[in-house]
Parts: structure tokens; sequence; C-alpha cells
């Protein structure tokens, strides 16, 4: 029987090079995770360079009996995001995708995964806010997969979000995936599986999960290394420990740092300035 060619369309969120040469990929197609395996010297259309993280390609494979992997013959680009790899954008854009390669293991959640890897790798790189587009879309992907936090009442007694007062502290109880009030906050010792947050840190997530993706990304977030954190843990416990996080974080810190430091160095001049006038 001859080989029974197929195509496919995906985005790469994997890529493993062996020392063989051989290159093993990892895609999310509109139907689903796909896996397959390019040789050494023997991609007849188009270069094996194109089979790289984050870009988005139409394949043509057939399946060789006895082999696991679906053995790639020809790529051709749709579209590659350049910026991705800056690394001011890239751990970002790492982070979805490994949160789509853990959140599809053994399932497949429908086309919206695919839809929203791809519009969230796209925002990373057009939208002036990279780490809110991120944050967004992580949530997107989670609720995808049925992993939304619940957020209008605290998840041990009821208690509606919405009626508390303004000075009681809310915190996400990470284990129970929502919101916790402050009463029960309290008669739960262990507090290793919960993150406090403030008012304006649970209206966000609140927004970003009630709201269009448009919506969100107008949204204000105040406090982005809060967000990261609570992802963190939320992934952690309800997915997988993301090696991508990290980075992440370590971008997110070294950012805010950036920013501090411009700030004194503004108020640095001010204060030089009105001296020097005052001098004068
Ligand atoms: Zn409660």
């Amino acid at each position: 029987m001859g080989k029974r060619y197929r195509l496919r369309e995906g985005i790469i969120i994997r890529r493993q090079a062996m020392t063989s040469g051989d290159v093993i990929v990892t895609m999310i197609s509109p139907d689903g995770k796909w896996r397959g395996i390019a040789r050494k010297g023997k991609i007849v259309g188009g270069n094996i360079g194109r089979l790289s993280l984050f870009h988005d390609v139409n394949l043509q494979y057939y399946h060789k009996e006895n082999e696991d992997l679906f053995l790639i013959t020809q790529v051709t680009l749709n579209g590659a995001l350049p910026n991705l790899s800056d690394p001011d954008i890239y751990p970002f854009g790492h982070f979805l995708c490994e949160l789509c390669d853990k959140l599809t293991v053994g399932v497949h959640l429908g086309e919206k995964i695919y839809d929203y890897l791809g519009s969230g790798l796209r925002g990373i790189t057009q939208h002036p806010e990279p780490s809110k587009v991120g944050i967004l879309f992580a949530w997107k992907l989670l609720s995808q997969a049925g992993l939304a936090p619940r957020l209008s009442r605290c998840v041990k007694c009821g208690k509606s979000y919405s009626d508390h007062a303004t000075s009681e502290v809310f915190s996400l109880d990470v284990v129970a995936g929502g919101l916790q009030c402050a009463s029960c906050a309290r008669v739960e010792r262990d507090s290793s599986g919960s993150v406090r947050l403030n008012n304006s840190t649970i209206e966000e997530l609140i927004a970003i999960h009630t709201q269009t993706v448009r919506q969100g990304l107008e949204l204000t977030l105040d406090d982005l290394t809060k967000h990261w954190q609570i992802l963190k843990h939320y992934t952690t416990y309800h997915v997988a420990e993301l090696q991508s996080v990290k980075a992440v974080q370590a971008l997110i810190s070294s950012q805010a740092e950036a920013a501090k430091k411009a700030q004194a160095k503004t108020a640095q001049t001010k204060t030089a300035q009105t001296k020097t006038r005052e001098s004068n």
C-alpha cells in the first residue's frame, strides 16, 4: 500500500532536537494536540528551521507502520511571530505554550484552546503590556479546561463577595479553587494553600473571568507580581508545576525593580532642579 499523506495545521508548543539531528514537535491544532517527527535531511518541502517554537505551520505527514510518531515530510509557515524571541516577551509565550501542553494531556479541550493560544501569542507581541496579555489568556485557557476559580462567593460558607465589608480581607483558597472569606480563613489554621488578596486584585480577577478578551485587554492590573503569584500557585496545584513560570517571575521582578529605579531617578532629578532654582 502506498503512503497516505495527510495535512495538518497547528501552533508548535514544544520542540525537541535529538542528538541524531531529528526534531520532534508537539503542536496544538484545532482538533487537539499532535506530535510528529522530522527526520534529519528528509524534509522534502521546506526547511526544518520552520519547525520552531511558536510557529504556526502547515504540515504534510504520513504514518509509517511500527512508528509511534507521525513522519513529517513538508512544512510551510503560516505565520511566525518573530518578536516572541525577544527576552522581554519570550517567557510569557513560553508559559502559554507550556500551560497548553499540560492542560491537554490525554484530553482534547476543543478548538477554543487553539484559538486562545494563537490570539494570546499574537497579543503578547502586539500589546504594550505583554505581561497582562499573558495573565488574561492563561486564565482563558484554564477556564476552557474547566478550571476557572469560583470568585462570586466564599467557597466554604457561601458568603457573597459583593456583600463583604471593604475592610474584610478575602483570600484565594487555591486548593478549594475559589475565594475564601476572612472568618473561614481564620478557622483554617493552615494557610499554605491560600493567597491573601486585596479588593482591587479580586475585582481584577472577577473582571478577567466575566468580561470578554477585548474588554480584558483594557483592564488595568495594579499588581502584576501578585497576579503571577496567584497563577503560579493555581497552576501548580490544578495543572502541573510549570518550568516557565520562574522565568516569568524573574522578568516581572526585574521590570518592577527597573521601574522603581527610574522613578527614584526622576524624583532625584526633580529635587536637584528645585535646589538649583533655589540657589539661583
Ligand atoms: Zn466563608
